[in-house]
């Protein structure tokens, strides 16, 4: 067992990215249904006034810090955070020993077509790799039952949620017990990556923790989300003063 370390009421998992693959290895080992979730700065600022989210982060089996905001806060708080763990990084780990262990992947979220292209990049990069099934998005209620039951009969080890923060972590804890897959994780935008839709930072710039300017700067419509990072900071600096 790694440490936790309390960042504004959410217990985020001390690990390396080695040690967030062994995890998700034991929990499909387990094969209870369990969630993984990545939490980023925004997320964590999101659960100070969200308790559905804050009780699914902290009755999570894993939660990663993703992002340099996470790493960043851990640290400030005085506590050890060895490093960051992406989300879409933990992904490409994931899927680089899937052939191997015979893991068997569900790609689940973003617009139509997205899904396909995320398996069609993960199959030519990572030689035999299992992918039973992908399904966009974009559903309503009434979609769901057939939705669940797609997902129930391909039988993933992991699957991929692809909706958003926190639609992917609440559409997963509500059918956790009926999807009954190992290991859920929510993923936001790491499909659109795949796929090659959107596309990530030069490695100079994740390297200078500067990923966030670069996203920010493709979709501008992305920009007003930058103001969370500040309001971070500002609640992370209060919680150690206030302890
Ligand atoms: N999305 C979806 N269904 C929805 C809303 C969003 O599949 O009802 C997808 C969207 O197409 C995108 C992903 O969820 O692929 C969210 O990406 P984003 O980078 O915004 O993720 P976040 O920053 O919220 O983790």
């Amino acid at each position: 067992m790694t440490d936790r370390v309390e960042i504004l009421g959410v217990k985020v998992d001390a690990v390396t990215m080695i040690q967030a693959v062994e995890r998700v290895a034991n929990l499909i080992d387990a094969g209870k249904p369990s969630i993984v979730a990545t939490a980023n700065a925004e997320m964590l600022l999101r659960a100070t006034h969200d308790d559905e989210l804050k009780n699914i982060l902290n009755a999570a089996s894993l939660v990663v810090p993703d992002g340099a905001g996470t790493v960043w806060a851990a640290r400030h708080l005085g506590k050890h955070m060895p490093e960051r763990v992406a989300g879409a990084d933990l992904v490409l780990e994931l899927m680089k020993v899937a052939p191997a262990k015979s893991w068997k992947f569900f790609l689940f979220g973003s617009a139509p077509g997205i899904a396909d292209k995320a398996k069609a990049k993960a199959e030519s990069l990572y030689h035999g790799i299992k992918i039973v099934g992908t399904r966009n998005g974009y559903f309503t209620a009434a979609d769901e039952p057939v939705i669940i039951e797609q997902i129930k009969s391909a039988r993933p080890d992991i699957l991929l949620a692809a909706l958003g923060v926190p639609k992917q972590e609440k559409w997963l804890a509500a059918h956790l017990d009926e999807l009954n897959v190992p290991v859920s994780i929510g993923v936001g935008g790491t499909l659109d990556v795949m796929a090659g839709a959107v596309k990530r930072a030069p490695l100079w710039m994740q390297r200078a923790r500067l990923e966030w300017l670069f996203r920010a700067m493709l979709q501008p419509s992305r920009a007003g989300r930058l103001l969370a990072l500040p309001k971070f900071v500002f609640k992370v600096h209060k919680q150690k003063i206030n302890g």
